[in-house]
């Protein structure tokens, strides 16, 4: 398999970004995580320049003129998009690299890139509520925002090539693990 990127998705809350932080502890060879720009602003303990690129509207116009974003698209009043020097850089040296996106991206990296999707699912939409609400950095209205787009997202799974459920999060992680490892080491598997 070619370098590609691997896509992972799913509604706001489902525990993507824990995931994707434990797997990529889990594998053997580092594997780029790439860093969206958006205009939301940053939660507390969020880094700009690691989380996201947090940018201004104004700021995130000017790139998108630019031909800067691969994909964007708005999601619960901010916007989002995924950098083309994030997705180029590591593709062009050969190495596969991790996007998070919702369903209108993962659609628009596919058509463009090698890839190999991943929706991660919550066990429910009451346990997603349950979580958004434990995270606490929701205002109300934005958590019925992210709820109303989690049924939105939900009914995307099935464009994706692999589906994991997190009802346990470290099996969730192994899982995506193992799919992250038979991406980046394809060649290196044949049996000699
Ligand atoms: P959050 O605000 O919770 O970090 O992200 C909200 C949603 O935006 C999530 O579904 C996340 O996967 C998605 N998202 C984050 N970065 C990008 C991006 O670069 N492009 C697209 N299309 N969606 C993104």
């Amino acid at each position: 398999m070619p370098a590609s990127v691997i896509i992972v998705s799913g509604p706001s809350g489902a525990g993507k970004g824990t995931i994707v932080a434990a797997a990529r502890t889990l594998v053997a060879s580092p594997v780029r995580l790439a860093v969206s720009a958006t205009t939301r602003a940053a939660r507390p303990g969020e880094v700009d320049g690691e989380d996201y690129f947090f940018l201004s509207s104004a700021a995130f116009e000017l790139l998108l003129e630019e031909g800067g974003l691969v994909e964007h698209t708005r999601f619960a009043g901010g916007s989002y998009g995924t950098l083309e020097g994030q997705i180029a850089a590591p593709l062009g040296a050969g190495e596969s690299v991790i996007v998070e996106c919702e369903a209108e991206g993962a659609r628009a990296i596919r058509d463009r890139f090698p890839s190999v999707s991943v929706f991660i699912a919550p066990p429910s939409l009451r346990a997603l509520e349950t979580r958004l609400r434990g995270r606490a950095t929701e205002t109300e209205e934005t958590l019925a925002r992210r709820l109303a787009a989690a049924e939105d997202q939900m009914a995307t799974a099935a464009e994706y090539d692999h589906l994991i459920v997190n009802d346990d999060p470290d099996a969730a992680a192994s899982a995506l693990a193992a799919l992250i490892t038979a991406t980046t080491l394809g060649p290196l598997m044949e049996v000699r």
